[in-house]
């Protein structure tokens, strides 16, 4: 490609819109604009990193034995109607009417699509299993587009769907999946973590979550310091330390703390660390409401409550409503004589003369002790782990928390689509079965955004090789410099003839421009063309990698730029 006919619409200042490295530099070095808040058109240079990591997924899910599908982005409603989706999605799913004032959405996700496909075309168990993959434009109406392409409302996902016949060949199918997810993360060069994932409303079974590691992750993961465990926060689980048995020695008393409401200012107040205090939480579901309590250094997994309470439609209280409910302030609520049904974390099991709130405003109650104090109550894992818990899995290890960009996601749905919606085979006893499916996403415009935020310095992209969107830039000094031009010209050729993907500058740009922009775009390598070398019979070639250069003889450089390329690609 040809910078002087290409639109590269680089930018030398930060824009102030973007938050996060990927977002600034990808804006920079013109890769997308934005037409709308989540929404973007993808620019040459930036289109040519999407087709890249297109064609690395698309080639490891051939390779696992998935096959490739395309299907609509409109949905009819009647199909999201049968699964009761239509009604769960809530307002993410963008949904309009056609000028029959027939109901429609555009997919967020395609389970049911896929569903009624397969439930019209596969009748045999000889037909399975099959795995159906697609690569295609996903809307969700986020409530927080940010980051540029990284969480988008319009965006480009890989989405694949399996279905076996039973449980062991879901598994088996899952697990070609999460292998080929790893081979896919590892070729776009990314330094990834499979974690576990919450299975939410579908509950049961197996789900990971794949993470690039990057501070501007918008996940926590949980990782064991000694063994493989790890899981998004949502789902991470502490070991249980021993720890002493529940002593109670106080006496409870009522103690008047007038305007101390939070954990801090009751723990400062009783000259206690916040460990020795309980928050005591109203929640609702469809089934009620109910209390929760944690200890006061801990915070509520909402996650963790909602699936443990099991009634949908999980919220925490407004200030406003636990006062209409208790007649005081969220600050001076506690479980003692309180009449809603308790569930409190694991971790207060053991728990003795902690303090609460007295349910009366500006008191609480101290010495506070299971059974003398208020019946035990039914306990659950309810509470976000934190940095330093031990490890649920192992006996020595403690957890460490990161960020984490979702890349990719695998997950066994189970029956839940193939129920709903009345796909059945026949199975070998001639009997109508119904499959169970799996899904698998990936977030393959997302990848390019975490590619950046793992791969840059301060001057601007540093590509890992095989997500390149060109292996060499030839920057030419100056066009008008006949002999350079030539040059240039010859090597640009030779390149492409030999399979690679060079850039020509031969734009008519001041020097300084030339090597910013070089460094922004972030080929691997560089060849420098022009002005003392050529006269001298050589050019500069460096590494974007590591900054490393040399001087190359005029007729060695083409084949030393296509030796090192091809050495890069074998490499990772
Ligand atoms: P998130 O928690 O980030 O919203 P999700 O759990 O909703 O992700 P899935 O439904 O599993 O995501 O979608 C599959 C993949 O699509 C995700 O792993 C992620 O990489 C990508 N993805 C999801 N939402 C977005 C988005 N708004 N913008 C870009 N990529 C996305
Ligand atoms: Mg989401």
């Amino acid at each position: 490609m040809r910078l002087s006919k290409t639109l590269l619409p680089t930018l030398k200042e930060d824009p102030v819109e973007a938050q996060i490295v990927s977002h600034k530099l990808m804006l920079r070095s013109g890769m997308i604009r934005q037409l709308g808040a989540g929404i973007y058109s993808w620019l040459p240079l930036g289109l040519r990193v999407l087709r890249k990591v297109e064609n690395i997924v698309r080639q490891e899910m051939d390779r696992a034995g998935a096959q490739e599908v395309f299907m609509p982005a409109v949905q009819p409603a009647e199909l999201w109607q049968e699964t009761g989706r239509w009604q769960q999605y809530g307002t993410e799913l963008l949904r309009f009417r056609d000028r029959g004032g027939r109901d429609f959405c555009f997919g967020p996700t395609h389970e049911e699509v896929i569903t009624d496909l397969v439930r019209n075309e596969l009748r045999s168990y000889k037909q399975l299993p099959a795995n159906f993959y697609q690569i295609q434009t996903k809307f969700r109406d986020e409530v927080r587009p940010r980051f540029g392409i990284m969480r988008g409302r319009e965006f480009l996902m890989k989405d694949a769907y399996s279905f076996d016949l039973d449980q062991e060949s879901l598994d088996n199918s899952y697990e070609l999946m999460f292998k080929a997810y790893q081979q896919i993360f590892k070729r776009c060069g990314l330094s990834f973590s499979a974690v576990e994932a919450d299975t939410g409303a579908i509950g049961g079974s197996d789900s990971h979550e794949f993470h690039v590691l990057a501070e501007s992750g918008e996940d926590a993961i949980a990782s064991c310091s000694n063994c493989d465990y790890a899981a998004n926060l949502e789902k991470a689980v502490a070991g249980w330390p021993d720890v002493v048995a529940c002593r109670p020695t106080a006496q409870m008393q009522k103690v008047a703390t007038p305007n101390i409401k939070t954990i801090d200012e009751v723990a400062g107040f009783f000259a206690v660390t916040p460990d020795k205090t309980c928050k005591s939480l109203l929640v609702e579901t469809d089934e009620g409401r109910f209390m929760l309590l944690l200890r006061g250094d801990h915070e509520l997994n909402e996650i963790k409550a909602a699936n443990f309470l099991d009634g949908d439609n999980f919220r925490l209280m407004e200030p406003e409503e636990v006062k209409k409910l208790t007649g005081v302030g969220v600050g001076s609520i506690g479980p003692v004589n309180i009449s809603l049904p308790i569930i409190a974390d694991l971790s207060l099991k053991n728990s003795s003369d902690f303090i609460c709130g007295a349910n009366e405003d500006d008191f609480h109650l101290t010495g506070v002790n299971w059974e003398s104090d208020l019946p035990r109550p039914e306990f659950a894992d309810l509470r976000n782990v934190q940095a330093g818990d031990s490890c649920s899995r192992c006996d020595f290890g403690t957890l460490r928390l990161d960020r984490g960009i979702e890349v990719g996601h695998v997950f066994k749905l189970g029956d839940k689509y193939t129920k709903s919606m009345g796909m059945t085979v026949l199975n070998q006893g001639g009997r109508e079965q119904t499959p169970l499916m799996g899904c698998y996403g990936i977030g393959v415009s997302r990848i390019v955004a975490a590619a950046i935020e793992q791969n840059h310095d301060d001057n601007g992209i540093v590509w890992p090789i095989f997500l390149a969107p060109f292996h060499v830039e030839i920057l030419l000094i100056n066009p008008k410099e006949a002999a350079a031009a030539q040059l240039a010209e010859e090597i640009y050729k030779q390149l492409q003839e030999s399979g690679l993907e060079p850039l020509l500058d031969d734009r008519n740009e001041r020097l300084g421009v030339k090597f910013k922009d070089a460094d922004l775009i972030g080929a691997p390598l560089r060849v420098v063309i022009g002005g003392r070398g050529i006269k001298e019979g050589a050019v500069e070639v460096q590494s974007r990698v590591d900054g490393s250069s040399e001087k190359v003889a005029l007729d060695k450089v083409g084949e030393l730029l296509i030796n090192r390329t091809k050495g890069l690609l074998q490499e990772s």
